[in-house]
């Protein structure tokens, strides 16, 4: 039987579900306590995830899911930098 490889999960802070850590957005609060966009997703810190899902990223900024999973405020530039990668207006 062939080794099954196993894809690390995490949830999505905005829709709650489960899915491969590849297909989702890692965004991270460094050591430094910056808020950054880690798109290798190998930064080090703590990390919340996002589906690409542009609905995902609103229903996280409106129930401030973000700021709850990485325990900080989210910077104003920071939201503008989500809303672009994700397309929202
Ligand atoms: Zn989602």
């Amino acid at each position: 039987m062939p080794r099954v490889k196993k894809i690390p999960q995490r949830i999505c802070v905005g829709c709650q579900q489960t899915k491969g850590k590849r297909e989702l957005i890692r965004i991270v609060r460094t050591p430094e306590l910056e808020v950054v966009i880690d798109p290798t997703g190998k930064r080090s810190g703590r990390g919340a995830y996002l589906c690409r899902d542009p609905r995902c990223l609103e229903a996280a900024l409106a129930g401030k899911h973000l700021q709850r999973a990485l325990r900080v405020e989210l910077p104003g530039e920071i939201i503008e930098d989500l809303k672009k990668l994700f397309q929202v207006k």
